[in-house]
């Protein structure tokens, strides 16, 4: 049975794919954006409704969609190596451009390519644009080089938000920008985000009543795509916390797709994200051992909120821009190995467990050196495996089964041999 949670986040996104769906009879404009840095509650204050291509892909692949838009990428010359979620996307548009819930989606008014950490987002907005007559503004996000957000990184942010992205969405929409109402939208946020981070949090009880990862990104649906700012929003999180509270005060462990899940035997924390096209089989690889995962750094792609971040509707460009800056995705080696760290000592993990993605380049880049020195800093054993995103040919199912057990069996054997993990 749902959650009701999941059966309200499921009629949320029905109801927004329907509304896209509708926008050539409504006139609703829309805005194609990423999800790190995304301005989602700026973009609602002009009545625009944002899309996110990567949740597109990642929907498209957990409908087994994927496959046959990658090949049509790849006939267009899109080599093996460049990002899946790129070619899922571009293969969706060449194919006709069917959302992953078998509607419609209409074509973008603006692209708007907030610059986060990851050259591909660039690239695949030049993409776009040969396939589009729209417009492209683009927010330049500095990366944190040195592991901090300065004055001037913010204050930088802030003023093309002002002079280059309030201007196209003022073009786009017809409206003129709306301070007050922008920062209702943030109130809301900051609430949702209060929410959320409770729930991530409650995963320091033993047994953990969440499953920070597989079931995480579920959790972080609304918030790192058309729904942060949105009262619907808030009402899904205050929904979600009570439900786990309702977990937690019974003694209860997380919900999977094959039921309650057993005793928790192994608390692992993830890097790199989840592989889309074979979802419940990954998971089920994790629950049948009594692995449930703590703590995740791919929850935190869209928001670092964990560390103190919220929205802020007192400041909203200046905690918009802050946002944007504190991404995971913009953060460099070290931050991410102090992350890790960090969650392996507060939530009692065993290790790290690191699901490398083949055409992130930008996240699998460094990983085996995250492993090594999150190793020798925390002194848990690292577990390494290999996946992709959202391209069925690079999920090898029992190679990665065999993998994750010997990780689990060495974690084991420390036990037994009295070497704490
Ligand atoms: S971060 Fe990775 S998955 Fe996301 S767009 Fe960049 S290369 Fe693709």
């Amino acid at each position: 049975m749902k959650d009701r949670s999941q059966a309200r986040q499921k009629k949320m996104l029905a109801d927004y794919f329907q509304k896209l769906a509708d926008a050539p009879k409504t006139g609703q404009k829309v805005v194609y954006t990423f999800v790190p840095g995304n301005l989602t509650e700026l973009i609602l204050s002009f009545d625009l409704l944002p899309i996110l291509p990567e949740i597109n892909a990642l929907q498209s692949g957990m409908r087994q969609k994927s496959k046959g838009y990658i090949r049509e990428a790849e006939k267009r010359g899109l080599s093996a190596d460049v990002c899946t979620y790129v070619k899922c996307d571009l293969g969706m548009k060449l194919l006709g451009n069917i959302g992953p819930t078998g509607l419609p989606l209409p074509d973008p008014d603006l692209l708007l390519l907030s610059y986060t950490g990851c050259f591909t987002f660039m690239k695949w907005f030049e993409l776009l644009k040969r396939e589009y007559e729209a417009p492209v503004t683009m927010l330049q996000v500095p990366y944190q080089a040195e592991g901090v957000i300065t004055n001037e990184m913010r204050d930088y942010v802030v003023k093309q938000i002002r002079d280059e992205v309030i201007p196209a969405l003022e073009r786009v929409s017809g409206q003129k920008y709306d301070e007050d109402r922008l920062s209702e939208l943030l109130a809301c946020s900051a609430q949702a985000e209060d929410d959320l981070v409770w729930v991530f949090e409650s995963a320091r009880h033993r047994p953990s009543p969440i499953d920070a990862f597989f079931g995480g990104v579920y959790y972080i649906g609304p918030i790192f795509s058309a729904f942060r700012g949105t009262t619907d929003a808030v009402a899904y999180y205050r929904e979600l916390r009570e439900e786990v509270q309702d977990r937690i005060d019974n003694g209860e462990g997380p919900m999977t797709p094959e039921g309650p899940m057993g005793e928790e035997k192994f608390r692992l924390v993830t890097e790199g994200p989840p592989n889309w096209t074979s979802f419940n089989q990954f998971w089920k690889m994790f629950s049948e051992e009594g692995a449930t995962v703590v703590a995740s750094t791919y929850t935190k792609v869209g928001g670092t909120y964990d560390e103190g971040f919220r929205h802020d509707p007192e400041r909203p460009l200046e905690s918009m821009a802050e946002y944007c800056l504190g991404c995971y995705t913009n953060r460099n080696l070290g931050s991410r190995i102090d992350t890790i760290c960090r969650y392996i000592e507060e939530y009692e993990a065993d290790g790290l467990l690191i699901n490398s993605v083949k055409s992130c380049n930008s996240f699998a880049a460094g990983q085996l050196l995250i492993l090594r020195e999150v190793e020798r800093r925390t002194g848990r054993p690292g577990g390494f495996i290999e996946s992709d995103l959202v391209d069925p040919r690079y999920f090898s199912a029992s190679n990665i089964k065999n993998r994750i057990e010997s990780y689990l069996q060495m974690i084991d054997q420390r036990r037994a041999q009295g070497v704490s993990v």
